[in-house]
């Protein structure tokens, strides 16, 4: 599945990069006079710890008979002949299932999984084949359909038929209706699924664990006006008293949460042959001319991935699709993805880079799931994180290898930070760990799984050489497709690429919270590694690592690389001669901090033309980290922050723009315009070299710096001058689109709204309905939040309950508000006064990212409040999301109590 994410798009900082407070602290590093800090070996505890999680997780894979959350596997099933006919205006749909089962020992019962399905009739045949009717036995809370015979079953092949009726829903999950508006203005429903993890069982009986793979074939009865995609191709169109019967391939052996079917008007994009794979996308009537974009790289990340795997593509066609409400960003059901429509449908001349590149991106995630997750499937959720890290990771390595100058691996740096983030707090979690319940692995799909872990994979990947890392994961699709596998399977393949122990390196990233900060000093002829765990609030928690170290070494003239496995607290490396400086982590690659010493601090700042993009993006990133935590002073970091004038690397930019975001919402608000000016005198520099007007032959990353400086600009800095010339800007654009570079577009907007009074909050939310593109309507929808008197903020948080912002969209509207500096605390209000609304309204993941505006709250009046209620109310949000957004309210609140007064008397002398 594709979380819907932030982006790194200039102006969405303000929306979707502080939705998630993971971004609070990108950074950062370095830190002057802090004393080492002494380091313990915990080598000896992480062992025991790993040994009780892996000990925890064998005992999932051989689930026992008590189990509430396993199925029994005395009876599996082989093949699902599946018939639905779902009546879209009703809302409702009957079907007709018959399952092919394997009956291991004679019983009389049969259980597999069924919920809010009535379950109307259950035939049971055996080996011996005899038929007889089964009771039926649903248990709610179970999520469990038990069959029972009086002639015990035979061993051998049986069949069950079971007929049943369910509701398509409208909490985006199971098989539900989507609507949406045609070009007359009419409603029109269109209905989908999602599966993944449990809701295959919401739309027909099945053994719904990843682990009961089996071949599907469906048939679909449908209104003769729509049309039907499933998983493989149609093998037959007939009718039936008046209504279109589709009939569709065998599917290949796999998942229950693979399935899906789409049934709607719709609309196809011509089709491309990719190899012998037919390839087409789908959308709802009038968007058909969105679709070549998407096309390209769905075609070429296919291509891509049949080289790297080297293994054909599994299915037999593939359709992607995009939905017009989608819980997520996309999820990989085997030949018919399913998408947001912002996540697949675009318009390259009016986009965005960062839009574009969010396409791409989730494309190729999910085309990556073809194989990795769909051929080879987990075995049971703990093993979530592999399908979605791996699927993150693969998708940076088709994007790169489609559009290398869009230097995708730097930009990834930008999320690598945001899991550095999330990963610095206490109430982190390991990558991998226990899930019992399915649901425990709903908060798996997170920074840390698909950041954290994508980020863990390229730095083995690195560590062991690109080739054979892929000629791991190519002997361990061959191993186990159309099987499932766990991390120990990959780690065996890998190492018997790679001729060394993976686990043995890999076990701490995975299956221990946190990460090290890698302490670097130089001394007289010596560079001193040391590490320690890396947490903001306090500094005391435990953790070691075998950390890959890449440095590069600059002495005179001579630049070294130099490769090492930090495995101890401390290591000493002789240097050459002449040693200027020392880079840890070139390349950025690690997945890991850098606190460097004074010494190192300066020489680096002294050079910091010879560093990377990603390095300088990294260097400030921690620093400004350490920052956070308290390893560094705030007056040094805001000094350090002066170096960086003639920047030009957008990314570089976004951590400081961020930096100062952060401070924003810390600041007493009397002494905001101290800090605007602060901003504004950092910011203006860089902002007057880069100018308003593309030049010819810049790059894509100078497109999206210049947007990311004058948003920043325009808002934290309250610059005047740049609103004014905004506001011409915008103007123009809205006479003649191809006058303005729609990189600069989202600035200007939202600029307009943070400068805008009630006529223009008007002008915007009928621009959202009216939108020509899925970019454009989120860019006016997400405008809506940005402006700042409280009665216009007011209107849309209405908006998020009366229906005129989609469930999809709504969570994440609310959260905006609650990081508007200006509408905190009536998001807040809002909240609390409509929970319950709330609740019912958004799906628990819509709730949970709502949640994440907490985070933005940084008064501690307000954080007191809002651990009452979230206490009072006893509100789980799962896994520890709620714990991770109260630490992250935390550590802005105590950074405010420490630092409120320094930052002011920094500001009044900086002025
Ligand atoms: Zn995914």
């Amino acid at each position: 599945m594709e979380r819907r994410r932030t982006t790194s798009n200039a102006h969405e900082w303000s929306i979707e990069r502080r939705e998630t407070l993971y971004r609070l602290g990108k950074s950062l590093a370095i830190f002057l006079a802090a004393p080492l800090i002494t380091l313990r070996s915990l080598q000896a505890i992480v062992h025991a710890d790993i040994e009780t999680t892996n000990g925890a997780h064998m005992n999932q894979l051989s689930p026992t008979a008590d189990d509430p959350f396993r199925l029994p596997r005395h009876v599996r099933p082989d093949r699902y002949e599946l018939r639905l006919e779902p009546d879209l205006s009703g809302a409702v749909f009957h079907g007709h299932v018959m399952i092919v089962v394997t009956v291991d020992r004679p019983t009389d019962v049969i259980v597999c999984n069924a919920l809010e399905l009535a379950i109307e009739s259950a035939l049971v045949e055996d080996a011996a084949g005899q038929r007889q009717p089964a009771s039926i036995t649903l248990d709610e809370p179970l999520q469990r359909c038990t069959l029972t015979v009086t002639r015990p079953l035979v061993p051998g092949e049986g069949r069950l038929h079971i007929g049943f009726r369910g509701t398509l829903n409208d909490k985006l999950r199971g098989f539900y209706r989507s609507t949406y508006k045609d070009r007359d203005g009419k409603a029109q429903p269109l209905a989908a699924t999602q599966f993944e993890a449990t809701d295959a069982r919401r739309a027909f009986p099945c053994w719904d664990e990843p682990d009961f793979k089996a071949v599907f074939s469906t048939t679909l009865v449908i209104d003769s006006a729509l049309t039907a995609v499933s998983n493989s191709a149609v093998l037959s169109e007939t009718q039936e008293r008046g209504k279109k019967v589709v009939r569709f391939a065998d599917t290949m052996k796999m998942s229950t949460y693979l399935v899906a079917f789409v049934v709607g008007r719709m609309e196809a994009s011509d089709l491309t042959l990719v190899g012998k794979t037919p390839l087409r996308l789908w959308t709802v009537p009038g968007k058909k001319h969105l679709t070549p974009f998407g096309q390209e790289i769905a075609t070429a990340s296919l291509q891509f991935f049949e080289r790297y795997y080297d293994i054909p593509y599994p299915a037999d066609k593939l359709d992607l699709l995009a939905i017009p409400d989608f819980a997520s960003g996309a999820m990989e059901n085997l030949g018919a993805i399913t998408f947001r429509e912002t996540a697949l449908l675009v318009d390259p001349r009016s986009a965005t880079h960062g839009e574009l590149e969010r396409v791409a991106d989730v494309v190729a995630h999910e085309n990556a799931h073809m194989w990795f997750g769909d051929l080879v499937t987990m075995s049971w959720w703990n093993g979530l994180w592999l399908n979605e890290a791996f699927a993150t990771f693969m998708e940076m390595l088709a994007v790169d290898a489609w559009k290398p100058e869009w230097k995708r691996w730097d930009t990834f740096g930008v999320a690598r930070a945001a899991a550095l983030s999330v990963d610095g707090l206490h109430s982190t979690r390991p990558i991998e760990y226990a899930v019992r319940a399915p649901k425990d692995a709903e908060a798996m799909f997170d920074v840390l799984t698909y950041e954290k872990g994508a980020s863990v994979l390229r730095m083995l990947e690195q560590h062991i050489g690109p080739t054979v890392f892929r000629d791991g994961v190519r002997n361990y699709l061959r191993s186990h497709a159309y099987g499932n596998a766990d991390t120990k399977d990959l780690w065996i393949s890998l190492g018997n690429a790679a001729r060394q122990e993976v686990p043995a390196l890999m076990d701490g990233w995975i299956f221990q919270p946190g990460y090290p900060i890698v302490s670097a000093e130089l001394t007289e002829s010596e560079l001193l590694l040391t590490q320690q765990r890396f947490t903001y609030l306090s500094n005391a928690a435990a953790g070691f690592w075998q950390v890959p170290v890449q440095l590069r070494i600059q002495a005179g003239e001579k630049t070294e690389t130099r490769r090492l496995l930090l495995m101890r607290d401390e290591e000493r490396l002789a240097c050459p001669e002449g040693t200027r400086f020392v880079v840890a982590n070139e390349g950025g690659h690690g997945f890991y901090r850098v606190h460097y010493g004074p010494l190192l601090l300066e020489r680096l700042l002294e050079g910091l033309e010879t560093l990377a993009p990603i390095e300088r993006f990294n260097l400030v990133n921690d620093a400004w980290a350490s920052t956070v935590a308290g390893l560094m002073p705030l007056p040094a970091y805001l000094d350090l922050t002066s170096r960086f004038t003639t920047e030009r690397d957008k990314n570089v930019w976004a951590v400081l723009i961020d930096s100062f975001a952060f401070l924003n919402r810390i600041i007493d608000p009397s002494d905001r315009p101290l800090l605007e000016a602060f901003v504004r005198i950092r910011i203006r520099p860089a902002t007057a070299a880069v100018g308003w007007t593309p030049q010819p032959g810049e790059s894509e990353l100078t497109k999206q710096l210049r947007s990311e400086l004058i948003g920043a600009l325009g808002r934290l800095g309250n610059d005047a001058e740049t609103q004014a010339r905004a506001a011409e800007l915008y103007a123009t654009a809205r006479k003649a689109a191809a006058a303005v570079d729609p990189n600069l577009l989202p600035a200007l907007v939202a600029i307009q709204a943070f400068t805008g009074d009630a006529a223009r909050y008007d002008e915007f939310a009928a621009r959202f309905k009216t939108a020509a593109t899925p970019q454009e309507e989120r860019r006016y929808l997400f405008a809506l939040a940005q402006f700042r008197q409280p009665v216009l903020l007011d209107r849309t948080l209405a908006k998020t309950l009366d229906g005129e912002i989609r469930v999809q969209d709504a969570p994440f509207m609310v959260s905006a508000v609650m990081h508007n500096v200006y509408g905190r605390e009536l998001g807040w209000r809002f909240v609390k006064t409509n929970w319950d609304a709330l609740d019912r309204r958004f799906p628990k993941q819509g709730l949970r990212r709502m949640c994440g505006g907490i985070t933005g709250l940084c008064k501690p009046e307000l954080e007191r409040d809002v651990r009452q209620f979230f206490d009072s109310r006893k509100i789980d949000l799962g896994g520890k999301t709620l714990d991770q957004y109260l630490e992250q309210l935390r550590i802005g609140v105590s950074f405010r109590e420490r630092h409120g007064e320094t930052l002011k008397q920094y500001l009044q002398k900086a002025r």
